[in-house]
């Protein structure tokens, strides 16, 4: 399915096509929408699954799904596979909004005030999950060069399995100094903490790994 750098596009597409209740609402579905990116996206898709599932073919070329999608996909440069599912997914969930409930869930966050231990919660949708990588403490060679940051690991604590990153994203944070709460009850800024937990988890879980190093 490669036609040149869309090996992006291409795992993507794979992996959406193994996940068996997304496939069979693309191949199921009558497209119901006025727009006519969605309408064009949601039927290039099906005719991507179509030929995947059921032709001899030996490669499938997702040229018409690039097409509609338009620049920068459109183009044959390297992308981000993680930004081409956002897209699609999102033109997709509007032709064939079935497919929504697969990915979605919901996340409970929890703001806890230090003072007066008043709490708030807040619910929110997501369909997806990004784990971002926090910074790697440098070793005591590495420091002289690069001074040690706020929030750096030390490395016998870094989180490198993806149960450990996902305890880590997870994890109580306490919210002081610059990041301290405001509290309704005291009505004022205080200490807290802030615990994000997964109140509804989803069928099935995208994750997408983000490691950036910003060098300041
Ligand atoms: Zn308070």
């Amino acid at each position: 399915m490669n036609v040149g750098n869309n090996c992006y596009m291409a795992s993507f597409l794979q992996t959406l096509f193994h996940t068996d209740p997304f496939k069979e609402i693309i191949l199921n579905t009558q497209i119901h929408s006025t727009n006519i990116t969605v309408k064009l996206t949601a039927k290039c898709l099906q005719e991507v699954f179509a030929l995947m599932a059921m032709s001899n073919r030996h490669f499938v070329n997702p040229a018409n799904l690039k097409k509609v999608l338009g620049v920068p996909w459109s183009q044959y440069g390297q992308q981000d596979a993680w930004e081409f599912g956002l897209v699609l997914l999102d033109l997709i969930e509007k032709g064939l909004p079935q497919s929504a409930s697969i990915f979605s869930g919901k996340f409970r966050q929890a703001i806890s005030c230090s003072q007066c231990r008043n709490e708030s919660i807040r619910y929110e949708a997501f369909n997806s999950l990004t784990l971002q990588f926090p910074e790697k403490e440098p070793t005591s060679k590495e420091e002289e060069k690069e001074p040690k940051k706020e929030d750096s690991l030390h490395p016998n604590t870094y989180p490198d399995t993806l149960s450990g990153l996902l305890q880590f994203s997870f994890r109580e944070e306490n919210m002081c100094g610059t990041n301290q709460i405001f509290c309704e009850k005291c009505n004022k800024r205080q200490d807290g903490t802030k615990k994000v937990e997964i109140e509804e988890s989803p069928d099935h879980l995208i994750i997408n790994l983000s490691r950036f190093h910003y060098s300041y």
